[in-house]
């Protein structure tokens, strides 16, 4: 495999990458996935997802992202589990360097999306993963009984709180507005909850533990007060960072790290609007997405890059 000059390196395995590498198979582009050792992208650490269509009664995530695999492998895709160290795009075929092995393209799609946005206060480094999480359906299991808090006021901070009432004894959500952002229908479910209150108006902005958490500080945006309270569990919710660091320098970037997409060249007339400053490079997701940021629109985008690519080697040949 070594040798292999693939038509397209699909970096990334979540809806958009898995969407690419269909519509590439399908289109007779020899495809290789690198889908990184922890394949499947957000959806893996969420429960049901109720808006992705087609599934009037919802589909868990795992599994949802398990039947996008098996589609892009039905196809003829080459599914590898393992992380992009690092990739060389000044001539073609490009280089893609993993853990085990360099890999060669014509073309690369990359759909590395988005990782965790972590709230950056004292103390909080320290206690990821020793009471802090920001992965409800991985570890409510360890909160049983407990008193939690969610930081976050977004969709993402109303499905870790009720999905961790099912474990918690009590579940506070901190958001730093007087009003949540997320949509009517979570909000709706949040507050119909017995379990879940709410501290409005307020930050986190300090966190104490020595080995695990056990307290946090709150300080009201309105009163500049702060507080302390003991919490056995924080859960952070706060949105997502582009997983673009390793293109940093090789590829424009907007100032958030997000990937410029559709400031791409032509080819004999045909925009591709999935391109990125470099030729032969496309993108895809919610590594480029700072608007939608769904399921079903990372799907779409990796449906258009993956035309785009099959478009764009065409007109190589
Ligand atoms: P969002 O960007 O929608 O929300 C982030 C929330 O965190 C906002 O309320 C924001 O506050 C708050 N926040 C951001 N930074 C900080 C900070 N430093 N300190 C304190 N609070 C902060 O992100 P989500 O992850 O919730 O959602 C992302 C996308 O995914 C959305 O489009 C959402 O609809 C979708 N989604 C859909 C789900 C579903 O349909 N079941 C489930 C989960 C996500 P502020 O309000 O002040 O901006």
């Amino acid at each position: 495999m070594q040798d292999t000059i693939w038509d397209t390196a699909i970096i990334g395995s979540g809806p958009a990458g898995l969407t690419a590498g269909i519509y590439t198979t399908r289109g007779a582009l020899s495809t290789v996935i690198i889908g990184g050792s922890l394949w499947g992208g957000q959806l893996m650490l969420t429960t049901v997802v109720d808006n992705f269509p087609g599934f009037p009664e919802g589909i868990m995530g795992p599994d949802l992202m398990e039947k996008m695999k098996a589609q892009a492998i039905r196809f003829g895709a080459k599914f590898i589990s393992d992380n992009v160290t690092s990739v060389d795009f000044s001539s073609v075929p490009f280089k893609l360097m993993t853990n085990d092995q360099q890999l060669m393209a014509r073309s690369v799609i990359i759909a590395t999306g988005a990782e965790t946005k972590w709230l950056g206060v004292k103390g909080e480094k320290e206690l990821i993963g020793r009471g802090i999480s920001s992965c409800a359906p991985c570890d409510a299991p360890f909160f049983k009984e407990k008193y939690v808090v969610v930081v976050g006021g977004g969709d993402s901070a109303m499905e870790e709180a009720l999905v961790l009432t099912k474990y918690a004894s009590k579940v506070t959500i901190i958001h730093r507005k007087p009003e949540f952002k997320a949509s009517k229908v979570m909000q709706e479910k949040v507050f119909a909850n017995k379990k879940i209150d709410v501290i409005w108006d307020s930050e986190v902005s300090e966190i104490l533990g020595d080995q695990k958490l056990e307290s946090i500080k709150i300080k009201n945006n309105k009163t500049s007060e702060t507080k302390t309270i003991k919490v056995d569990g924080l859960f952070v919710a706060i949105g997502h960072n582009p997983t673009s660091q390793l293109f940093k320098g090789l590829i424009d970037l907007d100032e958030k790290g997000y990937i410029k997409q559709g400031i791409g060249y032509r080819v004999q007339g045909i925009g591709y609007q999935t391109a990125t400053n470099i030729e032969g490079v496309f993108v895809s997701g919610d590594i480029h997405d700072h608007i939608y940021k769904q399921a079903i629109t990372a799907a779409g985008y990796g449906c258009m890059a993956g035309m785009d690519v099959i478009n764009y080697i065409a007109d190589l040949k």
